[in-house]
């Protein structure tokens, strides 16, 4: 948008200033005659108002050095990350919605900077209706939670640490469960048909009451645990049907988390997601999943793996607050899962799986900010999961590849048994984790979910050798690259049955009937 009617010049420079502030003096200073500027200063990757009077500071800073012609004003990238219009939002409160801009307001923000580029002293309805919004979400009690902070300000060290190393819990872990070689075991979730969605549609639109809905998901999940047991799973899972998404099912139990009905965005191709808004202090007033789990662990004798969407995979999927770090965020969201997962074992579940699927898109784009996010990251997952016994086996999952330069961070998680997609690399990535030789165990993913296809017991049995043959074999599970809740029932049933055959053959054809005992 034009800062002035005028603009003369061919040729334009578009800088982030909501990403790379510092860079506008080095531009003001070296910027050609013949150039003008667009000052990228509404944030187009978050959903927050934006500090008008700010902005219009730094859009002064600009228009006094170069003059109104050569300077213009603009989101910090495109607007597509961004939901549309925040005006068809009607069940998000008004304190809350005070602030919010989406593209259509931002696009309004824009537009207010944009006439008040000629003045030293922005004066106005959306300049002081800014003022008031923002001073209101800074002083807010919904923004700040003095025992949350006074937790978050008092975790130690020795919090993010497991009471024994790995070598030490692994043996414990396997007297416990007793489980052969080559467990078989799957990521969590399995198949939401239409009939799972329809119930979840008619619930919440009050066409199915709490109870029918609620005896409807335990009869899924009981049908679903059968099958597990049938096909000769080693390790079941519930199959998380109450969950319509893995970020919005704890979002909507955590204070601190809203909820948009419209607010849509890409995520790729066709494919589009809504984040849940993340702007207060994070806490969890009661159990989320601890009631699933139990009375999924009450209908088999093996083993049944709580399920947790890790911190920094909640994070990186919501829209986060800007009053704050991310790494503080990201803390409040550990402290409130370490409570879930001690809920977990106090109850008796012993194997509890904390999935970070999301824990390498957060890498920054510079290398030499890697250390930093990988730091917190890694402390953010461990703060959730350490408080557990020796005995008590920690699951994570991760599905896009490519770990290879982030493998020492993904080491230093230390999870007892780690999950990843390998099967469309045909293992490849194994040879990363054989070189750095990665500690603890894993399951490399033998059977690509990204397609209905039914992979053969022989194609798995393939994989399985390929992976024995770089990792020690009392290191590897056997599992899919992810959930299947995408899948249908039919081929999930033949795929699992060809995986649990596969394991058999290979521990038969490798000789190792049982781990040996502790
Ligand atoms: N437990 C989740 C599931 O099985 C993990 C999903 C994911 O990795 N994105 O669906
Ligand atoms: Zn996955």
């Amino acid at each position: 948008m034009r800062a002035s009617a005028r603009v003369s010049s061919l040729e334009r420079l578009v800088l982030d200033l909501v990403r790379a502030p510092e860079q506008l003096d080095a531009v003001l200073d070296a910027l050609p005659a013949s150039m003008s500027l667009s000052l990228g200063l509404i944030d187009g990757r978050n959903i927050w108002r934006a500090d008008l009077d700010a902005a219009h500071a730094v859009l002064r800073r600009a228009v006094t050095a170069l003059g109104a012609e050569r300077v213009m004003v603009g989101p910090s990238c495109s607007l597509l990350h961004v939901p549309v219009d925040l005006d068809a939002e009607q069940r998000l409160d008004t304190d809350l919605k005070r602030w919010l801009a989406f593209a259509a307001q931002k696009l309004d923000e824009l537009r207010a900077l944009a006439d008040a580029a000629g003045s030293a002293t922005p004066s106005g309805a959306q300049f002081e209706d800014t003022r008031i919004a923002l001073a209101g979400r800074r002083s807010s009690p919904r923004t700040y939670n003095p025992a949350v902070r006074g937790r978050t300000g008092a975790v130690t060290e020795a919090m993010r640490r497991r009471s024994s190393p790995f070598p030490v819990r692994a043996p414990k872990q396997r007297a416990r469960f007793g489980l052969p070689s080559f467990p078989t075991t799957t990521i969590g979730s399995f198949p939401q048909t239409t009939d799972v969605r329809g119930a979840r549609a008619a619930w919440r639109a009050g066409r199915m009451s709490e109870e029918d809905y609620d005896t409807f998901l335990k009869a899924e999940m009981r049908k679903c645990i059968e099958r597990q047991e049938k096909i000769g799973l080693d390790v079941l899972v519930h199959g998380e049907f109450e969950r319509n998404d893995m970020v919005e099912y704890f979002g909507e139990q955590l204070d601190g988390f809203a909820f948009t009905e419209n607010g849509w965005v890409q995520s790729y191709g066709s494919r589009c997601v809504k984040p849940p808004v993340l702007f207060g202090d994070v806490a969890r007033q009661r159990a989320i999943t601890v009631a699933w789990s139990t009375s999924a662990q009450a209908l088999t004798e093996r083993p049944m793996k709580g399920m947790l969407t890790g911190p920094v995979t909640i994070l990186q999927w919501s829209f986060v607050r800007d009053d704050q770090p991310r790494s503080e965020t990201c803390a409040q969201l550990a402290l409130a899962l370490r409570d879930e997962v001690a809920d977990l074992e106090a109850a008796g579940i012993s194997m509890i799986q904390v999935d970070e699927p999301a824990i390498r898109e957060g890498l920054p784009l510079r290398r030499r900010d890697w250390n930093a996010y990988l730091r917190w990251a890694v402390d953010a997952f461990r703060l959730a999961t350490s408080s557990v016994r020796d005995e008590t086996q920690i699951h994570t999952h991760m599905c896009y590849s490519e770990f290879g330069d982030i493998l020492d961070a993904i080491a230093e998680m230390d999870a007892d048994v780690l999950s990843i997609e390998t099967s469309r690399s045909r293992m490849e990535l194994l040879g990363d984790f054989a070189r750095f030789q990665y500690p603890n165990a894993i399951g490399p993913g033998v059977y690509d979910i990204h397609s209905p296809r039914v992979p053969t017991q022989g194609e798995m049995v393939d994989l399985l050798t390929r992976a024995a043959q770089v990792l020690p074999m009392d290191q590897l599970w056997v599992n899919p690259d992810c959930g299947l809740k995408t899948r249908g029932w039919p081929e999930v049933e033949a795929a699992l049955t060809h995986m649990v055959e596969a394991a058999k053959v290979v521990r038969a054809k490798l000789g190792h009937a049982r781990q040996p005992p502790a």
